[in-house]
């Protein structure tokens, strides 16, 4: 997993989305006053429940520096709120106060965009370059080595920079936060760190000044691959051309035309204007003590820095227009998607209310979900039923990232004489809505799912909570009653009550009237990639003709001195790190049991789940015909989409929203993790409910598996059509998944059966199957699956719930499964079979690499495998990300060896394919060169970052789910972390020895990028002759 995957657009997707909201109203008038009197800005102060009078803290009172200026206890998350202002400077600070171990800590800076060079995305890179206390290159890398942080992250938004990260161990936390801290306030932000993060010219040799000069740089390249995704241009025109008069036309991220025409003195001069004490906000959140970060901040950072207003931050409401706007962009044709004359996309954005409108913002975001999600929504039945397009594309939703927020829906893969006929049912859908309004049974459907979003508890709630919180913050909004998700249900179903057409005057004010309403298209040009290209050397050229010859000379020692700075061996012994004593404890978990019940084995976890019931059925599909197996996924989509004999799919819609979460299939593969050499299929169901919903829950489990109904082939064809026009979404944002895939489908069958339900190969068969099937086939083909997996003889279930609620849960669960039939039993593993060496270069239409390798070690339960995974850190940290981010200038790349016993290379967003398939093939030879050099700090390292992922924090709903999924106990996750924790120099030099020294015998190795000739037949590629995929 990388990660840090940074953001130029952070958006709260999604379930999240729905508590992103605001309300308080501000006067701007009176906020001028308000400032003119506090020399600071002021903070809307709303009626609210007073914590108990015995709270530690106190409204009024000052600690180190900080007044506590707001204290509220709120009941739906269960936490108090404190507000405090840093008195000298102003800073905001936010504390949550919950009965939580994963802790967080977050500074954000208001951080609006005047270019579009990427400004403050390239010091977002560079503050974390190493700063006065801690001057080391990145030691934001070099701790996810010392550290069992949770999450450590910066991103870049359309008007704000964040640096997050959590951790449940407190040493760690302050550890952490001291770095964080240095690194905003006094960062180094040196010019070889601005050349190597942000851009710069370079000779492509870089010892040879007659070789050609190109632009390189790691923000550079990381807005390239941003901008290789279609739905990422589409955003940026839609945005853009939205909000033209304010810092939202340019693009945070940085347009990577526009990305060298930035200074290393302007990134100084905007460090030093926005990451002022007074622009920055300060989050924590969890259970560590507050004083003690209090008291830091204060004495290290902010009091000895002055108050500064910060109205050069602030961002105004858009002025509204009086007519609505077009326009059209070209895009980069996409060699997996739909035929070329399909490409096309159509969006519409319409300016809504202001951020800070918590209530308004609610709101609309209810409707939202009314209009679009589900087959009940207008939007969905107005046009995506008529079928004329691949679905709804990516811009679809309710906005938050910017002050005026935006709604946006829009169409991918239609025709462009269809983008009339989309207008056309856009005005007839928003007509039809004000005329007819909302079915009441619908309503309840999206309140209750709201209801059940705040019961729900993630494993990150405090992180969950600040972006939800973090851009209405970042405009000064009531972040407190932001929270009182409850208060805001209950204000909606009032004004619902008094005014039957609530909803639809809204409709009827933003979608109606409302002329402040821009419309995007945009089409593919043949031409989009050469031009892209040709502008780059045309930019190249331009910035090479203003050099006189003391200026090339720079660039040529500039190169040098940059790669010599990148080999130096550095002192990281400055950096905190945590010591063994730390980490010695394993997390203690709640105990599973298993039952058998009506020969079911069921797996039972009590665990404080407020309120709700997990449900987790895992139907065993490995004795499917390989032919059926493939349609599994197709078959996931289809059958919670597809409605039941008794309720039309729009009904059986509604009732499942609103007595459960909805249903979630997914399809797993599970190589065996004792002796690696047989693999199981399964087919995994999940879903939950509030305790009080449980029996409706189990009677709409019972309706869907015996009751599915495929008979509507129209509405399958549309579910089909639109399944496959989203597969090629998002591989480029995940391409090293992709790669990893294709890789490891080289080596075993069990991984390529993997890559062909979910990797490319997905992609290519299901495309071909649909033109060569009909949707009557396809029915028929769907329908035999359903009726062979959903057996109790095929079945093991997993359940979460509270003690208190466990017999009532399993009472209905007994009914439950006294309705399902007994079949007869699938065969339940199959024989893994690992392949020849191989190779394979999938060209897809985008201008970076992700590379990938692997080969077959030691199944998870292997004593080797613990040994393995600290190795594939140590080869992470001391040697790819030196290697192939830092000099070669791929954006992220590591080591890690998976459950199934495969170890992986890769690399993400990489400018090279071959060269990056020979640092991993020498992987050997920088193990014998450092082993004199392996020492117990490097060791300690690596075990901390393989701590980090075993120790990963679980949700209540998903405790026991890698016992239940892959049979690992807590017995042997205890044993296994233990092994981590007691790996010695000598046991990575056996393990040197034993995996790496002779080439494995069954090895992949997998480039997913731009067609390049010389790889053409693969003859660079490798040795061997390419494998080509068969579909059984
Ligand atoms: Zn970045």
């Amino acid at each position: 997993m990388l990660r840090r995957i940074r953001c130029s657009n952070a958006a709260p997707q999604a379930l999240g989305r729905a508590l992103d909201n605001s309300s308080g109203r501000r006067n701007i008038k009176s906020l001028t006053v308000e400032h003119e009197l506090h020399k600071v800005e002021p903070k809307a102060k709303m009626p609210q429940v007073i914590a108990d009078p015995g709270y530690k803290y106190k409204e009024g009172m000052v600690y180190h520096g900080f007044q506590c200026e707001r204290i509220e206890h709120n009941s739906d998350f269960g936490l108090v709120s404190c507000s405090l202002r840093h008195i000298g400077t102003g800073t905001e600070f936010w504390y949550i106060d919950r009965n939580d171990t994963n802790n967080v800590f977050s500074i954000n800076f208001r951080t609006p965009p005047v270019d579009s060079t990427g400004v403050f995305h390239v010091l977002e890179h560079l503050a974390l370059c190493g700063s006065k206390t801690f001057p080391v290159r990145d030691p934001f890398f070099k701790m996810l080595n010392r550290s069992v942080a949770t999450n450590m992250n910066a991103l870049t938004g359309a008007d704000l920079t964040v640096y997050i990260f959590s951790s449940r161990n407190e040493v760690d936390f302050r550890n952490i936060q001291r770095i964080y801290l240095d690194s905003v306030f006094r960062p180094n932000l040196l010019y070889l760190d601005f050349l190597q993060e942000g851009w710069r010219l370079e000779h492509k040799d870089l010892h040879n000044r007659n070789s050609e000069l190109m632009i390189k740089g790691i923000v550079y390249n990381e807005m390239k691959g941003t901008f290789s995704e279609n739905s990422r241009v589409f955003r940026k025109s839609l945005m853009g051309n939205l909000l033209p008069k304010l810092a939202y036309r340019n693009v945070a991220g940085g347009d990577p035309p526009e990305i060298p025409n930035l200074t290393h003195a302007a990134l100084i001069e905007f460090h030093r204007k926005y990451y002022h004490p007074s622009n920055a906000r300060i989050f924590c959140y969890g259970s560590f003590d507050l004083m003690q970060t209090l008291s830091f901040v204060n004495r290290e950072y902010l009091m000895h820095n002055d108050f500064k207003d910060t109205y050069y931050s602030r961002i105004p409401l858009h002025p509204r227009w009086s007519q609505p706007r077009h326009v059209h962009i070209p895009c980069r044709m996409n060699n997996m998607g739909a035929s070329i004359d399909r490409q096309n996309q159509i969006g519409v954005a319409l300016l809504m209310c202001d951020r800070i409108d918590v209530q308004e913002c609610f709101e609309l975001n209810v409707l939202t979900e009314l209009l679009i999600r589900g087959p009940n929504a207008a939007f969905f039945k107005g046009l995506i039923e008529p079928n004329f397009s691949g679905g709804f594309n990516k811009n679809t939703g309710y906005y938050f990232t910017s002050r005026d927020t935006y709604f946006a829906v829009g169409l991918q893969d239609l025709r462009a004489e269809d983008f009339a006929k989309f207008n056309e049912l856009f005005q007839q859908t928003v007509q039809k809505t004000i005329q007819e309004g909302f079915e009441p049974q619908h309503i309840e459907s999206v309140l209750h799912k709201l209801e059940l979003s705040v019961k729900h508890q993630s494993a990150d709630v405090g992180s969950v909570l600040l972006y939800n919180s973090m851009t209405l913050w970042n405009h000064g909004g009531d972040v407190v009653a932001n929270l009182r998700v409850s208060e805001m249900i209950g204000k909606l179903r009032n004004s619902l009550k008094e005014n039957k057409n609530y909803f639809q005057e809204k409709v009827a004010k933003y979608f109606l009237n409302n002329p402040h309403k821009l419309t995007v298209t945009m089409t593919p040009d043949e031409l989009y990639d050469e031009n892209l290209k040709r502008a780059e050397r045309q930019l190249i050229v331009k910035k090479v003709k203003d050099l006189n010859a003391d200026d090339l000379e720079a660039v040529f020692q500039n190169g040098i001195k940059l790669e010599a700075s990148q080999k130096a061996k550095e002192n990281t012994d400055v950096l905190p790190c945590l010591s063994l004593k730390d980490v010695q404890q394993p997390l203690k978990f709640p105990q599973v049991t298993d039952q058998l019940i009506q020969d079911v084995p069921t797996q039972l976890c009590k665990v404080p789940t407020n309120e709700i019931t997990y449900l987790n059925c895992l139907f065993n599909i490995t004795g499917l015909s390989p032919e059926d197996a493939m349609l599994v996924p197709l078959f996931c989509n289809v059958i919670k989409n597809i409605g039941t004999i008794k309720h039309s799919f729009r009904e059986f819609d509604k009732l499942v929203l609103s007595r459960s979460a909805g249903f979630d299939f997914k399809v797993k593969v599970v190589e065996d993790v004792k002796d690696g050499k047989s693999y199981r299929t399964g087919l995994l169901m999940t879903t939950y409910a509030l305790d009080k919903n449980v029996p409706n829950m189990f009677a709409l489990c019972d309706e869907l598996l015996l009751n599915f109904r495929l008979e509507d082939t129209d509405r399958l064809k549309m579910l089909i059509e639109s399944y496959v026009s989203k597969l090629s979404l998002g591989i480029a944002f995940s391409g090293h998944l992709y790669a990893m895939l294709g890789s490891a489908a080289l080596v075993s069958d069990a991984a390529k059966l993997k890559s062909l339900l979910s990797g490319v190969d997905h992609i290519d068969f299901m495309k071909k199957y649909v033109q060569q099937n009909s949707t009557e086939q396809i029915r028929d083909r769907l329908r035999n699956i359903g009726s062979k997996a959903f057996s109790k003889s095929n079945m093991r279930v997993a359940i979460n719930s509270s003690e208190a609620f466990q017999p009532t849960a399993l009472e209905h669960y007994e009914n439950f499964l006294k309705n399902l039939p007994t079949l007869e039993n699938m065969s339940v593993k199959r024989e893994l079979q690992l392949f020849e060496p191989s190779c394979r270069h999938y060209v897809m239409n985008i201008p970076v690499n992700y590379c990938a390798k692997s080969f077959f070690a030691v199944p998870y339960l292997h004593e080797d495998h613990p040994v393995l995974r600290v190795l594939a850190k140590l080869v992470s940290a001391r040697y790819l990300m030196p290697v192939v981010r830092e000099q070669n200038g791929a954006y992220g790349t590591g080591a890690r060896i998976g459950y199934d016993g495969l170890f992986n290379f890769y690399s993400y967003r990489d400018p090279h394919s071959t060269k990056t398939l020979d640092v991993f093939d020498k992987t050997y030879e920088w193990l014998l060169a450092i082993n004199e050099k392996l020492n117990q700090q490097m060791l300690f390292e690596a075990k901390l970052g393989v701590l980090q992922l075993v120790d990963w924090p679980t949700a209540p709903g998903e405790i026991g789910l890698d016992y239940f999924i892959l049979g690992v106990s807590y017995e042997e996750y205890c044993k296994y972390r233990s092994r981590v924790l007691s790996v010695t120099v000598d046991d990575l030099r056996t393990v040197i020895e034993k995996y790496f020294k002779e080439e494995p015998n069954h090895i992949g190795k997998f480039i997913l990028g731009p067609r390049r000739e010389e790889l053409d037949g693969n003859q660079r590629l490798c040795k061997y002759i390419l494998n080509v995929t068969k579909y059984f």
